[in-house]
């Protein structure tokens, strides 16, 4: 019987898609991949994370020589018919209701088990099934380093404790510019990007795509041979810096002691289990310690997958959850990725650093960007939109749970105990980015009120009834009791409007 081609998605670029060992195709399976530009069109997509999509597409594609069938076409539908007519083909399970819904519905596609990760859904819907509706991170990760043995002495989590967050939690070390660690690795770039570059260019020119953001240089890795350098120098060099200031943000620093890894992991360049098991490696050969260790394990085996498993357990309606009613439609400035109309320092700075790179870390994410969406009651799924247009690591499964759950509280506490969202204060004491600011952090009235501050105190006001049903809120709510200058705050708010703070 003749084999069956095997499509490959954009992010299955990794040998574990065409390895048949595992629920994989046919090793003599030859390969489709389709560039479908109905894709770029529909969104207007950060100009570096096209590039880094094509660049890694067609990257592989050269690799892979005769074996692929390298197809360009409108839609997926065309670029399937075009390259297998109505023959049968096979394909894994892709990373998005969309996609699964498109493969499911012809019937010539077998679908495959999904790659790429450590946690088969099956295995993440028993788990999430016996916690009567209490799926938090911190007992999947438990549960996850107990089945992979991940860091564990026997039965015992290695080291004797399970979570090293508070050793990860540094402020940076006072007075200093950069965190000293040596710099990440970056890839150089080929006559692949130029092309991709070229046709960018073209497309826009035509009027057939628009983009936001500025291309370049590529800044992360595009094949796998680039993945495993970068993977590499990160354990040797800069797992050491990874735990302690993990959470921290350094205006010439941007990258601190991060990895760089989740554009390399999400288009399936790398597999979290190689990922994790070189860093536990390096801990058990004494050249990293382990809350830096314990912390990177955290985010791959525990964020990554919680994040992988809670986007397909919770189904396609988490898309449209709104729990705090947030209906405002982000500003011009925001979705035009415009810092140089914003003032406020720390917002100016990561905003740059979006335009410029299409990335920050978790925290700029975080307490920088979807915090002001959140204080502000912008529309979740309008912010989620923005998150995964304008990052090169975002992916439908990966943001829907990291920003309509984790940063928009959305979906009510279905992923996190309370709404993440901070005064200036935390900015100030985490960063060096309030410094010169034309703000003040612990001002909340007058011309030098912190939008974060006034943003932070109108929210609380704003969900008062519900936030204070929140064993975990109920102090910082009680704090509005407590600020005279309150009537004040709020109207100065009003009066911002969506101008950029
Ligand atoms: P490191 O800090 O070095 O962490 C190591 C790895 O852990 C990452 O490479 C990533 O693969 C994984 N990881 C850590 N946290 C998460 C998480 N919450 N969800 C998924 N993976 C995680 N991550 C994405 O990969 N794509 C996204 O689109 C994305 N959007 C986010 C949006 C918001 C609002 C927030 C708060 C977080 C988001 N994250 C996303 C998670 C996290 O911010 C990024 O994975 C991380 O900043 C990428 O940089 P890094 O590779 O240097 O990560």
């Amino acid at each position: 019987m003749a084999v069956r081609p095997h499509w490959l998605f954009g992010d299955q670029l990794g040998p574990h898609f065409v390895d048949h060992r595992h629920h994989g195709p046919d090793a003599r399976a030859p390969l489709i991949m389709i560039e479908s530009w109905a894709v770029l069109r529909r969104r207007r997509f950060h100009r570096a994370k096209a590039h880094l999509v094509l660049s890694a597409m067609r990257h592989r594609a050269a690799e892979l020589g005769d074996r692929v069938r390298y197809v360009r076409a409108r839609t997926y539908r065309e670029g399937l018919a075009e390259a297998a007519g109505r023959d049968p083909v096979t394909v894994c399970q892709p990373t998005s209701h969309a996609a699964l819904g498109l493969v499911e519905s012809l019937e010539q596609v077998q679908v495959l088990p999904a790659r790429g990760f450590l946690t088969p859904r099956d295995a993440f819907a028993a788990w999430a099934g016996d916690t009567r509706g209490r799926t938090r991170m911190e007992d999947f990760y438990r549960w996850v380093r107990r089945e992979h043995e991940l860091l564990m002495d026997g039965d015992q989590p290695a080291g004797g404790r399970w979570n090293l967050d508070r050793e990860n939690r540094e402020p940076p070390p006072r007075g200093a510019r950069t965190l000293g660690a040596p710099d990440p690795w970056r890839p150089q770039e080929d006559e692949i990007d130029d092309g991709v570059r070229h046709d960018l260019d073209r497309w826009e020119r035509e009027g057939k795509v628009s983009f936001v953001g500025r291309d370049g240089p590529r800044r992360f890795p595009a094949t796998r041979r680039e993945a495993l350098a970068s993977l590499r120098h990160f354990i040797a060099h800069r797992l050491p810096w990874f735990g302690p200031y993990e959470d921290a943000m350094l205006a010439a620093d941007p990258v601190l002691g991060h990895s760089l890894l989740s554009a390399p992991l999400n288009l399936g360049l790398l597999h979290p289990a190689e990922c994790v098991d070189r860093a536990e490696r390096a801990w058990r050969a004494g050249d990293a310690p382990l809350n830096s260790v314990e912390g990177f394990v955290r985010q791959i085996a525990g964020w990554r997958e919680y994040v992988w498993g809670l986007y397909w357990w919770f189904g396609p309606q988490y898309r449209g959850l709104n729990a705090l009613g947030h209906t405002t439609p982000p500003p011009r400035w925001f979705l035009d990725l415009d810092a140089d109309a914003v003032t406020a320092r720390c917002l100016r700075h990561v905003l740059a650093q979006v335009r410029d790179t299409g990335w920050t870390h978790h925290i700029p994410r975080l307490m920088v960007l979807g915090s002001r969406a959140l204080q502000d009651g912008w529309d979740p799924a309008a912010v989620t939109d923005w998150f995964h247009r304008c990052f090169v690591d975002g992916y439908d499964w990966v943001m829907l749970p990291n920003v309509v759950g984790m940063s928009q509280y959305a979906d009510g506490g279905l992923m996190t105990t309370k709404p993440y969202t901070s005064a200036g204060a935390y900015i100030d004491r985490m960063s060096d980015l309030c410094g010169p600011c034309a703000y003040r952090p612990g001002d909340r009235t007058g011309e030098r009120a912190c939008p974060y501050t006034v943003g932070y105190w109108s929210f609380l006001h704003r969900h008062r009834d519900r936030l204070s049903g929140n064993h975990r809120m109920t102090r910082a709510v009680r704090g509005l009791d407590r600020l005279a200058d309150l009537p004040e705050l709020l109207a100065a708010a009003r009066a911002r409007g969506d101008a950029p703070p």
